[in-house]
């Protein structure tokens, strides 16, 4: 069994169980590495603002790191990483930057959650979806992939196709969209996630789908993987389905990062 890249504690505060029960789960299922990347605090918002049941609050950063650490000593030599899951919100890259450079982390997953504030994914908000022509609301999603890409800030971009994730797609082909995506992609040379969350809400299939992977592996993406496990139970989920899907488009490898170098895992 591969590696599982996206895991979260319940310092986020809509994830649940102990950071030592995520590892038991993990060497259960015969994974070979681990990676923490929990939610960082919501900086593009002020204070007040945040909410403590999306992400850690900003004095606990330092702690999560601290607890990662720890986590790390307990169990070695099993490799588990320090990562993050940070928002990208254009227009807030210097903040981001300032968030991130106060720890030496493995690796960064990017995450687009927002677009001009509304949080498409969270299930309160849905009713969003009712407001824009699903064309252009696909377009404008993964046109902020691409300046998330383009940014310089992440190693891999996390749930690459998240704007499924209630199964509400366009009608007709959104291959073009999909292209000058993976090529943006390419070009700033950031990986992208396999993350087989996707398995467990209505879009009932991995992010991304098998034909954004295919263009990946055409542009020669590298790619991680990650359950996004919120609980213990969750971590590796998916997995024999994730590596089935990346054979199938000929990927024999995804990536692992030790200080933000990367190492190539066979699958
Ligand atoms: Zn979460
Ligand atoms: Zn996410």
């Amino acid at each position: 069994m591969p590696v599982d890249y996206h895991i979260h504690t319940k310092m986020c505060g809509h994830a649940s169980g102990e950071m030592e029960e995520y590892v038991a789960s993990a060497r259960q299922k015969g994974l070979r590495e681990i990676g923490f990347a929990d939610h960082i605090p919501m900086y593009f918002l002020p204070p007040a603002k945040r909410d403590d049941s999306i992400a850690m609050k900003e004095e606990e950063l330092d702690t999560y790191v601290g607890r990662v650490r720890e986590i790390q000593e307990k169990y070695y030599p099993f490799p588990i990483k320090l990562g993050m899951e940070a928002d990208f919100v254009p227009g807030m890259e210097n903040e981001l930057k300032a968030v991130l450079k106060r720890h030496d982390l493995d690796y960064i997953l990017g995450s687009v959650h927002y677009l001009d504030g509304w949080g498409f994914d969270n299930p309160a908000q849905r009713d969003g979806y009712d407001r824009w022509d699903l064309y252009e609301l696909y377009r404008r999603y993964f046109s902020t992939v691409q300046k998330a890409a383009a940014s310089g800030i992440f190693d891999s971009l996390a749930h690459p196709d998240l704007i499924k994730k209630f199964g509400i797609r366009p009608e007709g082909d959104i291959t073009e969209i999909y292209e000058d995506t993976v090529r943006e992609i390419a070009a700033a040379g950031v990986c992208i996630e396999v993350n087989t969350s996707g398995l467990r809400v209505p879009a009932g299939e991995i992010y991304p789908n098998t034909g954004f992977l295919q263009l990946c592996h055409k542009y020669r993406v590298p790619v991680t993987l990650g359950s996004d496990a919120h609980l213990p139970q969750q971590v590796g989920a998916g997995f024999k389905e994730a590596v089935d899907i990346l054979k199938s488009v000929g990927y024999t490898k995804v990536v692992t990062f030790t200080g933000k170098n990367k190492n190539y895992y066979q699958i």
